[in-house]
């Protein structure tokens, strides 16, 4: 039984093997570039961004599974091949190291931390509004494995959450609005908004010049989802006009955010190399121990990616 890896570098496949020997012995971790491995005998694979067409040419694939929660990497494929399942990195501790970014971001805005690191640029002692959480609303768009538990985190933090997905939820002590007919009431009175969206086109650019302007002035924005959900121009604009007060961005349309990108120097933009959530190479791999387990006992396939639904 033959997995091919295609994340870390190949430098890691060591380290990867040791840590399936460790978890599943019977199965043959093979660096995805690896010659010597026929097309025929790979029955799993566990990657990132792999070359379009690549995951095509293995006739007996039983499970991809994305070595990142997001699959866009994959779909971007348009030789995927539709009849292989695909599983998408969803670790316990993912979710627990989503839930301490979203708790130390919102609390980073909610105590205008954005307005401090802007001032002590300029030498320039000022206080700024300050409520208790419990004042202080907080709306999480996404309700998803990494959204749902960050929700919840903030609503335990004593504040007032408000969430947004596609379907309705009824969670206690999280007011919920659901769909482009929920969007609306979602962002009234939401000051601080923490996106973990999936990535699709119906998201795409949701967090643009309109949204922005739908929230309170003075509201701030953070991002841990895609880059592909904030429109940066329209951020920045909000930003240097006042109506928004500050953001913390993890992650962005091109990784590493190149030089001269303007979100690196603007002042009240916390910046994040796209830490949000990346749990540990341990951590991943007892979760694609636990995924190719559950799918060859019963062909159980854990935190499955919905083509249909498009995440
Ligand atoms: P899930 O697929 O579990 O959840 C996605 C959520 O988005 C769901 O609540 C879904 O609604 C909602 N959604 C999808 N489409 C729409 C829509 N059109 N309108 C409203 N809501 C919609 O995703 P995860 O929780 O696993 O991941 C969330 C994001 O975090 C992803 O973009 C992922 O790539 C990113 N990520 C970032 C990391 C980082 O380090 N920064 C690390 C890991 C992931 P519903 O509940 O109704 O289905």
């Amino acid at each position: 039984m033959i997995m091919l890896v295609k994340t870390g570098g190949e430098a890691s496949l060591p380290e990867w093997r040791s840590l399936f020997a460790a978890l599943l012995p019977e199965l043959d971790v093979r660096w995805w570039d690896d010659p010597t491995v026929a097309a025929e005998d790979v029955a799993y694979t566990f990657l990132w961004a792999p070359e379009p067409g690549r995951l095509a040419t293995y006739p007996n694939l039983r499970l991809i599974i994305s070595s990142g929660a997001g699959v866009d990497h994959l779909t971007a494929d348009p030789h995927l091949p539709a009849h292989v399942p695909i599983a998408k990195m969803g670790a316990a501790e993912a979710v627990a190291r989503m839930r301490e970014f979203a708790l130390a971001t919102v609390f980073f805005h909610h105590r205008r931390f954005h307005s401090f690191v802007a001032n002590q640029r300029l030498k320039r002692w000022e206080d700024d509004e300050t409520t208790e959480a419990a004042n202080r609303t907080v709306g999480v768009m996404g309700l998803g494995t990494l959204g749902l538990p960050s929700a919840l985190a903030l609503r335990d933090a004593s504040f007032r959450v408000k969430a947004w997905s596609r379907s309705a939820r009824a969670i206690p002590g999280i007011e919920s609005h659901a769909g482009a007919a929920g969007f609306d009431a979602f962002l009234a009175g939401t000051e601080i908004v923490l996106c973990l969206l999936a990535a699709t086109p119906e998201t795409a650019g949701i967090v643009n010049a309109a949204t922005l302007a739908k929230l309170p002035r003075g509201a701030c924005v953070i991002n841990a989802a895609r880059g592909s959900h904030v429109v940066i121009p329209d951020l920045v604009a909000a930003l240097d006009g006042g109506h928004i007060a500050g953001a913390t961005l993890d992650v962005f349309e091109t990784e590493p955010l190149p030089a001269d990108s303007p979100v690196w120097t603007h002042p009240r933009i916390l910046v994040t190399p796209h830490v949000a959530s990346f749990p540990n190479r341990a951590a991943r791999a007892r979760f694609v121990a636990e995924a190719i387990t559950a799918f060859e006992a019963d062909r159980t396939v854990l935190n499955r990616f919905d083509a249909s639904r498009g995440y």
